[in-house]
C-alpha cells in the first residue's frame, strides 16, 4: 500500500491552485508519496477541469459534493463558506474510507476554510494538518481573534497590538459580523489543537510573525502545534507558448516599464470605479496592462470605459478582459509594477518575480495583506480610497507614478528585489523552507514520531 497525503482544499481558483502546487511540491522531495486532492464540489456548481493544473499520474482528483444548505439556513453568504463544507462531511467520510481501503493515509491537510471537516477526520482517527495558503502575519490575526474581540471594546486603547502583526490604529481593524467573530474563534481553536501548521511563507517576508506564531499562541499546557512554513509556493505556468495576446504585447514594451493592475478571481469593479482607473492610468503617463472585470460580463470594454480611451492609449497600454496569465505577466522583464487587491497569491507571485506593488486590498484577509505589505515587509505603496469608497483617478494616478518612476519607488523596488532573493534562498537545499518541508515529510513518513518532531521537544 503506498503511503498517501490527502489535500482538501477550499473552493475559489487561489486556495486550489495553492493546494495543488503543495502537492507537486510535497511528490518532488518525496515521489514515493501519493497525493489525493479532494475538489469540494457545490450542487449548483461546474466541475474543475484538472487536467488545466498539469499534474502528473502521482496526483490524482476526487470531486466531494457538497449538497445546498438546508432551507431557512440564516448565515450571511460571507459566514456560509466556513461552514458549507460540514455539508459534505458525510461524502468526505465516505472517500477517506474508501482511500484507506488501498493505500496507507498519513495525513489529511485542510484548508482553513474546511475546518469543520475536523469533524470526520478526528472520528477516523488521521493525523490532520492545515495549510494556510494566506501568510503568516493575517494567520496571527486569526488566532489572536478571541482577543482582538475583547480589545475591541476596551474604550482607552487607541491601538490594536497582536504579536507578529504590525501595530495598527483601532480604525484599521476590518470590521466582521457577530457570527463571523464565533466561526473564528472556532477556527481559532481548531488550528491549535492541530497536528501541524503548514504556511506558505519565508523568514525574509515575515520572521517576525513567523516567531510569534511558534512562540506567542499555543497554551502553555499542550503540545504546541508545529508550524512549517514552506514559502514562496506559487503557481507554475505550463510549458507551452500562452495564446494570450497580451504576452506578445510586453514583448514589444521596454524593460520593466509596464504596471500591471489585475485583481484575482473575484475583484469587480462599478462603471464609476473603472472610469476614474482609467482616467488615472491615462494621468500617469506609464505603460500598463489592465485587467478590467466589471459587476457585469455583459459589458464590452467600449461600453465600460470612457470614449476614446482604448484609442488614446493604444499605444502605451493594453485592456484585457476578465482574464489574463497572471504568474507569466508579473515574471514578463517589461513588466516594473502591480496593483493588486493584495490576494497572497497575487503578493508572492510578485514577490518572487521582483516585482513592487501598489495596494487596493478589496475583501477577506487582503486588508491585512495591505498592511502587512506596506508597514512590514515595505515593497508596495497603499492606495487611498475616498470616503464613498471609491479610488480616485488622481489617488490612482498619483500612485501608479510614484511606484514607477520616483525615488521612493526605486527603494521599493531594491528592496522586493531582495526579498525575491531571499524566497529563492529558502526554497533551495538548505534554506529554511526547504529544511521545514523535509522536516513535514519526515513527520509523515514517521507518523508515530509526531510529538518527537515537535520544534519545541
Ligand atoms: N489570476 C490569474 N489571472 C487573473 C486573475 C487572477 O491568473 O486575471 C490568478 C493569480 O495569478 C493568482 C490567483 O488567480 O494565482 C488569485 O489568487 P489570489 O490569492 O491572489 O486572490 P483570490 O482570487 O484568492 O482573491
Amino acid at each position: 500500500m503506498k503511503d498517501t497525503i490527502v489535500l482538501y482544499p477550499s473552493i475559489g481558483r487561489g486556495h486550489i491552485n495553492s493546494m495543488v502546487e503543495l502537492g507537486k511540491l510535497i511528490l518532488t522531495r518525496n515521489p514515493s508519496f501519493s497525493i489525493t486532492i479532494l475538489i469540494p464540489t457545490p450542487s449548483n456548481s461546474t466541475t474543475i477541469d484538472t487536467t488545466t493544473f498539469g499534474c502528473d499520474s502521482s496526483i490524482t482528483f476526487h470531486n466531494i459534493p457538497i449538497p445546498p444548505p438546508p432551507s431557512g439556513t440564516t448565515l450571511s453568504p460571507q459566514s456560509l463558506i466556513f461552514r458549507f463544507t460540514r455539508d459534505g462531511n458525510h461524502n468526505l467520510h465516505h472517500v477517506l474510507q474508501s482511500i484507506s481501503k488501498t493505500s496507507k493515509l498519513k495525513a489529511v491537510v485542510l484548508d482553513f476554510l474546511n475546518y469543520t471537516a475536523t469533524e470526520v477526520t478526528t472520528t477516523l482517527d488521521i493525523p490532520t494538518f492545515f495549510y494556510y495558503t494566506s501568510g503568516a502575519a493575517s494567520l496571527c490575526v486569526l488566532l489572536y481573534s478571541k482577543t482582538i474581540t475583547q480589545s475591541k471594546t476596551e474604550e482607552n486603547c487607541n491601538y490594536l497590538e497582536v504579536p507578529g502583526f504590525p501595530r495598527i490604529s483601532k480604525e484599521e481593524v476590518p470590521s466582521i459580523p457577530e457570527e463571523l467573530e464565533n466561526i473564528f474563534r472556532d477556527i481559532s481553536a481548531t488550528m491549535s489543537d492541530c497536528d501541524g501548521l503548514i504556511i506558505n511563507t519565508f523568514n525574509a517576508a515575515e520572521g517576525r510573525a513567523m516567531k510569534a506564531l511558534q512562540g506567542s499562541y499555543f497554551p502553555k499546557e499542550s503540545n504546541p502545534a508545529p508550524i512549517f512554513c514552506i514559502g514562496p509556493v506559487i503557481s507554475v505556468p505550463g510549458g507551452e507558448k500562452d495564446e494570450n495576446e497580451c504576452l506578445s504585447w510586453l514583448d514589444s514594451q521596454p524593460s520593466q516599464s509596464v504596471v500591471l493592475l489585475s485583481f484575482g478571481s473575484l475583484g469587480r469593479f462599478s462603471k464609476t470605479q473603472l472610469t476614474e482607473i482609467a482616467i488615472g492610468l491615462e494621468k500617469s503617463e506609464q505603460r500598463f496592462l489592465w485587467v478590467v472585470r466589471s459587476e457585469s460580463d455583459e459589458d464590452s470594454l467600449e461600453d465600460l470605459l470612457p470614449e476614446g480611451f482604448l484609442d488614446r492609449t493604444k499605444e502605451k497600454g493594453m485592456v484585457v478582459r476578465n482574464w489574463a496569465p497572471q504568474v507569466k505577466i508579473l515574471s514578463h522583464d517589461s513588466v516594473g509594477g502591480f496593483v493588486t487587491h493584495c490576494g497572497w497569491n497575487s503578493v508572492l507571485e510578485a514577490v518572487v518575480e521582483g516585482v513592487p506593488m501598489v495596494t487596493w486590498p478589496l475583501y477577506a484577509e487582503q486588508h491585512l495583506n495591505k498592511i502587512v505589505l506596506v508597514l512590514e515587509m515595505k515593497v508596495a505603496l497603499a492606495l487611498k480610497e475616498s470616503e464613498n469608497g471609491i479610488v480616485s483617478a488622481t489617488e490612482l494616478g498619483d500612485r501608479v507614478k510614484e511606484l514607477m518612476d520616483s525615488e521612493k519607488g526605486k527603494e521599493i523596488r531594491e528592496r522586493v528585489f531582495k526579498m525575491k532573493v531571499s524566497g529563492v534562498e529558502a526554497r533551495s537545499e538548505g534554506g529554511s523552507s526547504y529544511v521545514d518541508l523535509n522536516r513535514l515529510i519526515q513527520l509523515w513518513k514517521e507518523k508515530d514520531h509526531l510529538s518527537l518532531l515537535s520544534p519545541n521537544t
